[in-house]
């Protein structure tokens, strides 16, 4: 039976508060929850070091959204890997979408995380995805490639989580009428197989755990888990709400 993972990003659509609730009513929810399926949960920075108390007791591992690559110093504004480390952190986001178009983040800065997140054994959860004008043009599998290529650039890879997350299928935010383009399960197990092959072309003795995220709601998960390369999902919106996560959970 193979195993799934549950990974739930959620983003900045919580608050303090918030984030405790949500994080102690899925510790109390999911006391007995398959232990055929590994969950995380990415909290906010602010929430991040009691949600991760509360959900490491009941076995739910944590992570950041994105991390800082350097030792502690002056760096205004920034949380390091080694920092979350020591407050629990098993795994993190890298290169997420939100990160890339956003903020701007760079290959180059992808991979200095990566790296870092390697040096303090946080296992990197790297996100990949291509724009719908990326898709449109034809450039989606050189797009992914050079994503998977530039990240993992000279590391010592062992664990590695790898989202396949198409930036046109992610939520635009928590509402209903705010999923993104449907992204058929076919074509997400036709891009996993796709980067299952890159990665092992780059690392043939590492086999990385893949997810797929974008919209991912509690009557579409089940659809994307029965294909035989998505190991698991990353969900956005539909985490952050105590009902929809735990219908999503129940759905495995
Ligand atoms: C995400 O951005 O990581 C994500 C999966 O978001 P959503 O499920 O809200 O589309």
């Amino acid at each position: 039976m193979k195993k799934i993972y549950l990974f739930a990003n959620w983003k900045m659509y919580l608050d303090y508060d918030e984030s405790n609730i949500l994080a102690n009513a899925i510790a109390l929810a999911v006391k007995d929850f398959s232990p055929n399926t590994e969950m995380a949960i990415f909290p906010s920075s602010i929430a991040f070091y009691p949600v991760c108390q509360v959900l490491s007791d009941v076995g739910i591992g944590c992570g950041p959204q994105n991390v800082y690559w350097t030792e502690k110093g002056g760096y205004t504004g920034e949380v390091s890997a080694e920092i979350y480390k020591m407050a629990g952190a098993k795994y993190s986001l890298v290169g997420h979408s939100e990160r890339r178009y956003v903020f701007g983040e760079t290959e180059e800065e992808i991979n200095k995380k990566m790296q870092s997140c390697l040096d303090w054994n946080l296992t990197p959860v790297l996100c990949v995805g291509e724009t719908r004008e990326q898709r449109n043009s034809g450039e989606t599998d050189a797009i992914i490639k050079e994503q998977i290529t530039s990240a993992l650039k000279d590391l010592d890879l062992k664990d590695l989580v790898i989202a396949y997350e198409p930036v046109w299928a992610i939520s635009k935010g928590v509402g209903k009428d705010q999923v993104g383009q449907h992204c058929d399960d076919s074509e997400a197990e036709k891009m996993h197989k796709f980067i299952i092959k890159e990665v092992t072309a780059l690392f043939p003795a590492v086999k990385p755990i893949l997810l797929f995220g974008g919209s991912v709601r509690p009557d579409t998960v089940k659809y994307y888990l029965k294909m035989p390369h998505i190991d698991g999902v990353l969900v956005g919106a539909a985490s952050t709400k105590l009902d929809s996560w735990l219908k999503i959970i129940q759905a495995v």
